[in-house]
């Protein structure tokens, strides 16, 4: 841990979290920060030096959401189960990772390039992955991975609707857009890495999705559509949307009905969720 070719800036003594972590360890094999550096069969190690990477670590309140995320894409690409056990694991342990925090943006940062390589993330000393506590569970995502993108994009999606910094999510847009851009994707688990193109290919421009993030009220009488919040959606919001599709349709009065057969209340009126600028 202290030989000379170790990347580690400083190790730090042992403390509550080193401590809190063996007992972490002991429930669960989870791979830490210090396996994903020193491992060379660690997913960092094995990607290409300038492949674009994506470091989720423990202490961010988003990654346990973002692994899951993972999980649910990876399963439908037919990730072996194996590979789904192994990040499960991960999951768990940085869900049960004692330090909790928001990403947020340190005076430090400001400046760096916000879309890092697998070689960047490996060599500079204040890379996430360097700057993670030894004992930290850690989440590696490669360009290469299949779902890289969807998870990305998970992650901004999530860390803005927790009230990250603006910067953080938009840094995080770009690697996803740097990652689109990886031309070498493969279902993790599944046969050999492909080999790079030939350099020189141009790079496309990738189009991304946008989030649907604004809800609208629909009615299943007549399709009438109207606005009814946008994010943040709070308590009260929510409840007033509640109460309206409990109502009429505004636009043609179908109101709800109820089955007399099963008692059941039929409504009218349901909602969708829609992109920001599909409808005024
Ligand atoms: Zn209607």
């Amino acid at each position: 841990m202290n030989s000379p070719s170790d990347h580690i800036p400083s190790a730090p003594a042992p403390d509550s979290l080193s401590a809190s972590a063996s007992s972490l360890r002991a429930v669960i094999s989870y791979i830490s920060a210090r396996d994903e550096r020193v491992n060379p069969l660690s997913v960092i190690n094995r990607a290409e030096p300038d492949e674009p990477v994506f470091v989720l670590r423990a202490r961010d309140m988003v990654a346990t959401a973002a692994i899951e995320w993972w999980l649910w894409c990876a399963r439908n690409r037919g990730v072996p189960d194996d590979k789904l056990a192994r990040a499960e694991l991960q999951r768990r342990a940085a869900d049960l990772w004692i330090e909790k925090r928001l990403p947020t943006q340190s005076g430090q940062e400001t400046g760096k390039a916000v879309v890092r390589s697998a070689r960047q993330e490996r060599d500079e000393p204040d890379s996430v992955l360097n700057h993670a506590h030894p004992d930290e569970p850690v989440f590696v995502i490669v360009a290469s991975d299949a779902v890289a993108v969807e998870v990305v994009e998970f992650w901004a999606f999530m860390a803005q609707r927790h009230g990250a910094p603006d910067s953080k999510v938009q840094a995080a847009m770009e690697v996803a857009k740097a990652m689109a851009r990886w031309s070498h994707k493969r279902v993790v688990g599944t046969g050999s890495r492909p080999q790079r193109a030939a350099p020189g290919a141009a790079a496309p421009e990738v189009q991304r999705p946008v989030h649907r993030t604004h809800m609208r009220l629909v009615c299943l009488e007549c399709g009438h559509s109207e606005k009814v919040g946008e994010p943040p959606f709070d308590a009260e919001l929510l409840a007033s949307v509640r109460e309206a599709t409990d109502g009429a349709c505004p636009a043609c009065g179908a109101a709800p009905s109820v089955d007399p057969v099963s008692g059941l209340s039929r409504r009218v009126l349901t909602t969708e969720m829609v992109a920001p600028d599909s409808a005024p």
